[in-house]
């Protein structure tokens, strides 16, 4: 096997899945140790200092105070290869969720008002994701990801080989298939009458398979419960300008219905908005970069805005009940 490449792992704002995610890889594909030399990774290596210059460096978490911002940007001037791990880092993650909220809001309701005195460890006023900051390389996705991706990446990286992309969605891996024409009406939530073998699209319950990329083999609707989209949007929705995650959805479903889906997808995403909380369709991507120009995210942002500044933001109120 010829020369290791350096490797450094750079942990921003996450909860350590992604971390974890790779340790696993390391420990499932022993070879990985045979092609990397890990030289900075703090849950790892004793070693402060970021080094000078380093092959691969993986980012996980968002990027959520000054010091993340300084350490994200002095790591990808020594990296020569950058791939940002997770949805956090990628694309805002479940901490993007968080730009529904004014930060003041959230440090007086659940930090009780706490003060931070270092400038390098205050708050941003929303957590912003690797590519916002930093030109990425690669990026891997799902949350938590998939040790088996981690070793694919490396492995192509190591042999001068493009990691391929996933191409496909959730559906295309799922044993669930849609054999029915897909209802007009749309319910809430999973109950007791939910057949867990039948497609849940056609059993009238949003399932993001059709708008999620591929490569999970479709772990959630085979163990039951519909795909809530943690690979992120397919390719088409992040490249093509005017496509968005609930739009390309409602498309999707009105072509199942055997409707135009260019005529009829607003009906079809009134509907569906009627029983599916509109930021669902962004539980890992709220904050993402890629979306901040596309027109139902927009929309979306300005009602975030208005909703933000009131008192009403129920996830807090969700929140402070639960701890009374
Ligand atoms: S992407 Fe998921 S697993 Fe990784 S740090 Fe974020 S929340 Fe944790
Ligand atoms: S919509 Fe969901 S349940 Fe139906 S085939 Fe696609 S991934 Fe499977
Ligand atoms: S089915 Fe959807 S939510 Fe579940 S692991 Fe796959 S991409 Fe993530």
């Amino acid at each position: 096997m010829s020369k290791k490449l350096t490797l450094a792992f750079l942990p921003l704002a996450g909860c350590g899945g992604c971390e974890y995610a790779t340790f696993q890889a390391f420990t499932e594909y022993p070879e990985l140790y045979d092609m990397f030399e890990i030289v900075y990774w703090p849950m790892v290596v004793e070693r402060t200092e970021f080094p000078e210059s380093v092959d691969i460096a993986i980012y996980e978490g968002v990027i959520n105070n000054k010091g993340h911002l300084k350490a994200a940007l002095e790591m990808r001037e020594r990296a020569k290869t950058v791939i940002s791990l997770g949805m956090c880092s990628s694309f805002s993650g479940v901490p993007g969720l968080a730009s529904y909220f004014k930060i003041e809001e959230i440090l007086k309701d659940l930090y009780k008002g706490v003060e931070f005195e270092d400038e390098w460890l205050k708050p941003l006023p929303a957590p912003i994701s690797v590519p916002e900051i930093v030109p990425v390389d690669y990026i891997i996705s799902h949350c938590p990801p998939i040790p088996a991706h981690i070793h694919y990446t490396l492995k192509a990286i190591y042999n001068g080989e493009e990691p391929k992309i996933a191409e496909r969605t959730v559906c295309s891996e799922c044993p669930l298939k849609m054999k029915t024409k897909l209802p007009e009406e749309w319910r809430e939530r999973i109950g007791k009458d939910v057949n867990p073998n039948v497609c849940f699209l056609a059993q009238g319950l949003v399932c993001l398979g059709p708008v999620t990329a591929s490569g999970c083999g479709a772990r959630c609707p085979r163990a039951g419960i519909p795909c809530y989209g943690c690979a992120g949007p397919t390719r088409d929705i992040l490249m093509r300008e005017g496509e968005d995650i609930p739009t390309k959805l409602a498309k999707q479903i009105a072509a199942y219905q055997g409707k135009d889906p260019l005529k009829e997808y607003p009906k079809v995403l009134e509907k569906l908005l009627k029983v599916y909380d509109p930021r669902r369709f962004y539980m890992f991507t709220l904050n993402s970069v890629f979306f901040k120009s596309k027109p139902f995210s927009m929309a979306m942002r300005t009602m975030m805005e208005g909703r933000s500044g009131g008192k009403k933001a129920f996830r807090l109120d969700i929140r402070k009940k639960a701890h009374r």
